[in-house]
């Protein structure tokens, strides 16, 4: 199939299992005159794999900025550039931005494929009752930045990646706030070892008391007590614009995809 040509495509690469790239991707690293990586000696073992003998180049967060002459001049050469990260989705809690918003805004297509990333792997394959959910990248370090930002999202499904020495501190940091929270936690995603929990915080606590391995992404489930809360303040500010209790349960299940007779018993009994 013939493809649109880009000036610089963003190509995901696997998160654990060499054979999770596509073959658009494979093709375009062969087809591209620049691989640039995050960790070209990373990106080699995949280049070898798959027989790709495409140039690579270094480009990381130290190195972003003064990269961005060089690719400039490349492409105003007529080259074509691909950026693949050490594992997974570029700009994913990866770098790339800079470059990205550089080239556009010196008139070069920029294109992603799609593939390879933890969140969405994860996210795939844990159980959930809406779609709704909020991603923060790394959680931060201190117990005071964690608490802040597990407060500030416990209305919504929040999902975060840690790394296997800082987790257990984290949960038992996320227990002081949220002590009944659900949550779930994967390690090793498309790995040997993969593992995905999905219990009370205290039995995740308890489940990897003796050490946790490999690479982690987690979520903690909304806290349904504050949903319930935003629910009975739609409800009354409907309620106050003078909406009777068949018409509130009509409109919030219609906007929300919520239960209507929930809403509507809700809304008599408030
Ligand atoms: N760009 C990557 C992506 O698309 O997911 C993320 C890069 S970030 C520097 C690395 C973090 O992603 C790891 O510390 C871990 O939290 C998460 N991660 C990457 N691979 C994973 C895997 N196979 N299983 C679970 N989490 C993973």
């Amino acid at each position: 199939m013939s493809q649109r040509k880009f000036d610089f495509y963003i190509v995901p690469t696997p998160i654990g299992n060499i054979q999770d790239i596509t073959l658009r991707a494979v093709e375009t690293l062969k087809e591209v005159d620049i691989i640039a990586c995050e960790d070209t000696r990373v990106t080699q073992k995949l280049l070898n794999h798959y027989d790709i003998k495409t140039k690579s180049i270094s480009y990381h967060k130290y190195n972003e900025k003064e990269r961005i002459n060089f690719f400039l001049n490349e492409l105003k050469s007529g080259k074509r550039i691909a950026l693949v990260s050490d594992a997974g989705t570029p700009m994913i809690c990866d770098p790339g931005a800079i470059i990205v918003e550089e080239l556009t805004k010196a008139g070069f297509s920029v294109t992603a494929l799609p593939g390879a990333c933890a969140v969405t792997t994860f996210l795939s394959q844990i159980p959930r009752d809406g779609e709704e959910f909020i991603f923060t990248g790394f959680i931060p370090r201190s117990e005071k930045q964690i608490t802040d930002t597990v407060q500030k999202h416990a209305g919504i499904n929040m999902v975060f990646y840690d790394s296997p020495e800082r987790i257990l501190k984290t949960l038992n940091v996320i227990k002081t706030v949220r002590p009944d929270a659900k949550i779930a936690l994967a390690r090793e995603l498309s790995k040997l070892f993969e593992e995905v929990v999905c219990d009370d915080i205290s039995a995740v606590i308890k489940h990897f008391q003796d050490g946790i391995k490999g690479e982690i992404v987690c979520m903690i489930y909304a806290d349904e007590k504050i949903q319930d809360t935003e629910l009975e303040f739609k409800i009354r500010a409907l309620k106050a614009k003078g909406f009777k209790g068949k018409e509130v349960a009509a409109i919030l299940s219609a906007l929300f995809g919520l239960n209507k007779n929930d809403i509507y018993k809700k809304s008599i009994d408030m």
